[in-house]
């Protein structure tokens, strides 16, 4: 069997196109790209501005089942699928996030997809890439120093200092920082008081730079964001605090989004990060409408599973910024089905059909879900070495069944070459679909009915709980004139409750929501559903052990 090369080893013998080239692809002039290097730019803003008024292309989004330990591939589809639709002669570009540092050293490795699906240069997008979280973790700790000395200045906005609820953020899985006791040694160092670090792409400031529309948009978010509360628990925000327009200029290149290519020399907008628990988990509101007025077809993706990223997709990014999806890829794997299917991770090398039929019924759920938003839904079967003709057979007929088409895709052994069937009936259905897109539930729905629709619509729980200090400060919120955000849930990933052990379709379950946040700024209000952990920490042996530089100055390690 030949030697399969590691996603480093094949990004860095990928024939790179000088980003300009790529550029010119899209209609993009020398002129109107800001270089980082020969193979990164940002598009200049004057030039995003000159779109206004042109027609948009198709979007497409790529999202999955429940991710598991197995693996299931949306970076890598959505890649794939961006180089496959340009193989069959559509005009297309891809918009993914960028990568947080944290991560990269710790267990899940990068974000550029994987195999002969990847961007480049990947080394530079999984580490400082063109310095946009440097930038937003500064604007974010600008304002956390700012929050500390107006309190040590006299403290004219009167803020309770017990109830300061902007933390520090740092692009690290630290678990270190997660809880420390800030300003200590004595009256030059201002009042003492515990707080914390998140990890960067927690900010709300990562969240905001996603969903603004532009400068002006991104500094009245900037404004709005609630940093603490006062005695009167009426809430202080960094407009009350003068702290906007600083923020907006650390993040004024930051805003602009990023240009690479993939290893097939397509377009590719890498651009923005945010959580995809308590935040949206999708790149940037800038890149995407760049794309779609540059390009037939963007493919995009959410990230986690459908129930929370393709759910959040709809109801928050597109809501947010009037987008309409033309059509949708939900990602499955076989060994991530089995494993729905009550298989172990070190038996899915075994052919197991029934359990793969028992699965099943996970991405079942999903595609039922999608569906629900008017959205038209293709499956890919993300191909991996281990799976049977018999296994791939048992999906096709399951979707078959539910009137869904289910693809095989090899993309990450083939690139392009082994994608296009998808890429013709995602284009065809991108061009045909009906438009009848609209988010779950409208704006003027409360923001509770807004929580118990998610859980019984796109969960399947019987019924959302929580304290009655939670339904205090949703009416909170409501009063303060916020009643019309939509939700943003956090909860497990892994499963479509909130117990992450139970896999496949699980209904009837009770989802609890443990606390409700404000994000003023992003425009929306977040629930919390069980632990969320906003600074993660490093495992045993993180992949930090194995990163280095070899005797000709490359990086080895990364993946
Ligand atoms: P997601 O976006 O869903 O988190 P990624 O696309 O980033 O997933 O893929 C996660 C990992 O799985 C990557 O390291 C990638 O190389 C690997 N991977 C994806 N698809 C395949 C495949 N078909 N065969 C083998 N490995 C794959
Ligand atoms: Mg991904």
């Amino acid at each position: 069997m030949a030697t399969v090369l590691s996603d480093i080893e094949i990004a860095r013998a990928a024939k790179k196109k000088p980003i300009r080239d790529v550029a010119a692809r899209l209609g993009i002039a020398e002129d109107d790209l800001v270089p980082y290097g020969r193979d990164k730019a940002k598009i200049s803003a004057e030039f995003i501005r000159s779109l206004d008024g042109r027609p948009d292309g198709k979007l497409i989004l790529v999202t999955a089942i429940n991710p598991t330990p197995a693996g299931e591939g949306k970076t890598t589809t959505t890649v794939g699928l961006g180089d496959g639709l340009n193989r069959i002669g559509k005009r297309s570009a891809i918009c993914i996030r960028e990568a947080s540092l944290g991560p990269c050293f710790g267990v899940k490795g990068g974000a550029a997809g994987g195999g002969y699906a990847q961007v480049i240069p990947m080394e530079d997008m999984n580490l400082h890439f063109t310095g946009d979280f440097h930038a937003i973790t500064s604007a974010h700790n600008l304002l956390a120093a700012l929050v500390d000395n107006h309190i040590y200045w006299g403290n004219r906005q009167a803020i309770d200092t017990r109830r300061v609820t902007w933390r520090r953020v740092l692009d690290m899985n630290d678990r270190a920082l997660r809880q420390i006791v800030s300003s200590l040694g004595g009256v030059p160092n201002g009042y003492p008081r515990e707080t914390g670090f998140d990890i960067t792409v927690a900010s709300e400031v990562m969240a905001i730079l996603c969903l603004a529309r532009d400068l002006e948009d991104l500094e009245a978010r900037l404004g709005r964001i609630v940093v603490a509360s006062r005695v009167d628990r009426s809430p202080v925000t960094a407009a009350d605090i003068g702290a906007a327009g600083a923020m907006a200029v650390l993040l004024k290149d930051a805003l602009q989004p990023n240009l690479v290519q993939t290893l097939e020399n397509n377009p590719a907008f890498v651009h923005g990060g945010p959580f995809a628990n308590i935040a949206h988990g999708c790149n940037s509101v800038l890149a995407t409408k760049t794309a779609l007025k540059l390009a037939d077809y963007v493919v995009t993706e959410a990230g986690f599973g459908a129930d929370l990223g393709a759910e959040k997709f709809f109801d928050i990014k597109c809501r947010i910024a009037g987008l309409k999806p033309a059509a949708s890829v939900i990602v499955a794997t076989v060994r991530a089905l089995k494993m729905n299917g009550g298989v172990p991770k070190d038996e899915l090398g075994r052919e197991d059909v029934d359990a793969v039929k028992r699965g099943a019924a996970n991405l079942g759920r999903h595609i039922e879900n999608v569906k629900s938003f008017g959205v038209p839904v293709v499956v890919a079967i993300n191909h991996f070495g281990t799976d049977t003709d018999a296994e791939i057979e048992a999906v096709k007929r399951y979707t078959a069944g539910l009137g869904v088409e289910a693809v095989l895709c090899r993309h990450w052994a083939e690139g392009s070459a082994g994608i296009t069937e998808l890429a013709e009936k995602v284009a065809a259905m991108a061009d045909h679909g009906a438009d009848n897109f609209a988010p779950l539930y409208p704006d003027d729905m409360p923001l509770w009915e807004k929580i118990e629709t998610v859980v019984k619509r796109i969960y399947r729980g019987a019924e959302a709980t929580a304290e009655r200090s939670v339904h205090a400060l949703l009416a909170d919120f409501e009063a303060r004139g916020h009643g019309h955000l939509p939700v943003c849930m956090a909860k497990t990933q892994y499963s479509f409750s909130t117990d992450p052990s139970l896999l496949g379709a699980p209904s009837g379950h009770s989802v609890h929501v443990r606390e409700v946040r404000l994000s003023a700024g992003a425009g929306f209000v977040v629930a919390i559903c069980g632990e969320i952990m906003t600074m993660p920490g490093l495992p045993r042996s993180p992949a930090a052990e194995r990163i280095f530089l070899n005797e000709a100055g490359q990086i080895e390690g990364l993946f």
